[in-house]
């Protein structure tokens, strides 16, 4: 099963898609936890993307294609994965698109996890993370960026109509259970 679980900052992108990975056993990639361990790291990637994350903007799609082409020749993922905080341009989008059918390959499903704004505040500044960008500001940027770049490639894959939209409130167990009633649906 190959899976992009597509959301706002705060959304629960990340414990949903740990939750997917351990119930159904695939792997799930995160481009922003790559970039952090990079960091943690001081790898070449590390340094070249310490002050973007820190800002709230994105990386350039060249460098996170790249990143993503390389991760999925692994063998780890020969029988499926769940994207988390990627593909967040149209660019990525279509380059991802081009990289799959290329491989004769397509993703089972877009999984869209709805939570309105107010809430998305309030649940990235109580997590209490410790992440440099979980600031007021970056915050604030970081949904800006979302608005702009990151929500247009949901429409792109509504032309394709693979999108399924996830009510994102509610307990993590609720909100895990409507994904697990999406995807075994696709079974
Ligand atoms: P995340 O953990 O998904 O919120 O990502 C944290 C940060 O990593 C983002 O604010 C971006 O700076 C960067 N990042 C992660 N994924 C991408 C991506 N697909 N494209 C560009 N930048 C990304």
């Amino acid at each position: 099963m190959k899976v992009i679980l597509f959301g706002p900052p705060g959304a629960g992108k990340g414990t949903q898609a740990a939750l997917i990975r351990d119930h159904y056993a695939i792997p799930h990639i995160s481009t922003g936890d790559i970039f952090r361990e990079a960091i943690r790291n001081e790898t070449e990637l590390g340094k070249q993307v310490k002050s973007i994350l820190d800002s709230g903007e994105l990386v350039s799609d060249q460098i996170v294609v790249d990143l993503v082409a390389e991760e999925l020749k692994k063998e780890e993922y020969r029988n499926g994965y769940i994207l988390d905080g990627f593909p967040r341009t149209v660019g990525q989008a279509e380059a991802f698109d081009r990289i799959l059918q290329s491989r004769n390959d397509s993703i089972d499903a877009f999984m869209s996890l709805e939570v309105p704004r107010e809430e998305l505040t309030r649940r990235i500044l109580s997590r209490g993370e410790g992440r440099t960008d979980d600031t007021p500001e970056g915050v604030e940027k970081r949904l800006q960026v979302y608005e702009n770049e990151t929500r247009p490639v949901k429409e792109f894959y509504e032309k394709q109509g693979r999108v399924r939209e996830i009510d994102g409130v509610g307990t993590i167990e609720e909100i895990f259970g409507r994904i697990r009633d999406t995807l075994d649906q696709l079974k």
